[in-house]
């Protein structure tokens, strides 16, 4: 096996769809290759690497289109672990597509391939007995109890008031499939893409036998144990904010530049990073960092790579 860095690229929604866009194809293949863009600085420093991705707006829409065809056409339902399939899937071909036309633009050349991939998730997770992720589209109340009493999916009422919304748990993923023929791809020096969306969630309903869950994998927990599992020299979660803060959007706000797991555990405890949002990074990166020792860093797209751009997590 080659010598070279193994990173791990986690990008957030906004690489393909940021906020106030509808979400045209062309808006997603043209966002996709701004965000490619800013992995040259990795190549160039010498990484392999693999690349994950959301898909909260993708399967959402892809939802929708069910329960359209659903209603309009009487086509059977599509379960959630074939929806977040279908993601990786188009997802996956749009950021391959870009991801060459970056590398041709730039004269670089290296296979792009999408792994649709699987991840364990324990069926005796206790986010099962408590679902909380909201996912798809709005119902009334009268819709809700319908769907309920049709196949015993949960609801709940939207906090901001736009009406009801199938709430799904978010388990832990506990072990990413093909991850040995992920890292030998990547450490070959082809780019994979995997995990996206956090995988799809499935578990073993008897011995021998495979089956997807309805439910929604947190895609920076996956990305952090793909990168513990491969192997990966370093994590690099990336969003729409340059930096971690303290005290976000408040007076007092400060920037860090660095923080050890001690005082990003803190941090977390304290409340300081939002549930939903920066909560779950700063784990993933805690996850990271205290099984390998190695550094995780969030930070903004347009950063990655930047010498002191991003807050870096470390061991100590
Ligand atoms: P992504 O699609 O990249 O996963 P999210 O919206 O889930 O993006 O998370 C990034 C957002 O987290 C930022 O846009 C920011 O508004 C929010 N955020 C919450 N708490 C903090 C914090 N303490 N420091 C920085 N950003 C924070
Ligand atoms: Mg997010």
């Amino acid at each position: 096996m080659a010598l070279e860095k193994l990173a791990v690229v986690a990008f957030g929604g906004n690489a393909l769809i940021t906020d106030g866009q509808k979400g045209t194809i062309d808006d997603q293949e043209a966002n996709a290759y701004a965000a490619c863009e800013t992995l040259l600085k990795l190549i160039k420093k010498g990484y392999n690497l693999v690349i994950t991705h959301g898909n909260g707006p993708q399967v959402g829409n892809i939802l929708l289109a069910n329960t359209a065809g659903h209603k309009l056409y009487g086509l059977p339902d599509m379960p959630l672990d074939v929806s977040v399939a279908y993601s990786q899937g188009f997802i996956g071909y749009i950021i391959e597509q870009q991801l060459k036309n970056v590398l041709m633009a730039n004269d670089m050349d290296r296979d792009i391939i999408t792994i649709i991939t699987q991840v364990l998730v324990n069926k005796d997770d206790p986010a099962f007995l408590n679902p909380t992720k909201p996912i798809g589209p709005y119902y009334s109340k009268e819709e809700a109890e319908l769907i309920t009493a049709e196949n015993g999916s949960k609801f709940a009422e939207d906090p901001r008031g736009r009406g009801w919304r199938k709430v799904v748990a978010s388990p832990k993923p506990r072990a990413i499939s093909n991850r040995t023929t992920i890292e030998k791809i990547a450490r070959g020096g082809q780019i994979v893409i995997a995990v996206g969306g956090g995988g799809i969630p499935t578990y073993y309903k008897e011995m021998n036998k495979l089956q997807g869950i309805d439910a929604v994998i947190d895609k920076d927990l996956a990305s952090a144990l793909l990168a513990r599992q491969i192997n990966a020299d370093k994590l690099f979660i990336l969003t729409d904010v340059p930096k971690v803060c303290i005290h976000y959007n408040t007076p007092q706000q400060q920037t860090i530049d660095r923080m050890n797991i001690a005082t990003a555990k803190r941090y977390l405890d304290e409340g300081h990073f939002a549930e939903g949002s920066m909560a779950p990074k700063v784990r993933a990166a805690i996850e990271f960092t205290k099984n390998t020792g190695r550094d995780a860093i969030i930070t903004k797209t347009t950063l990655l790579g930047v010498d002191d751009g991003g807050t870096r997590i470390t061991i100590v």
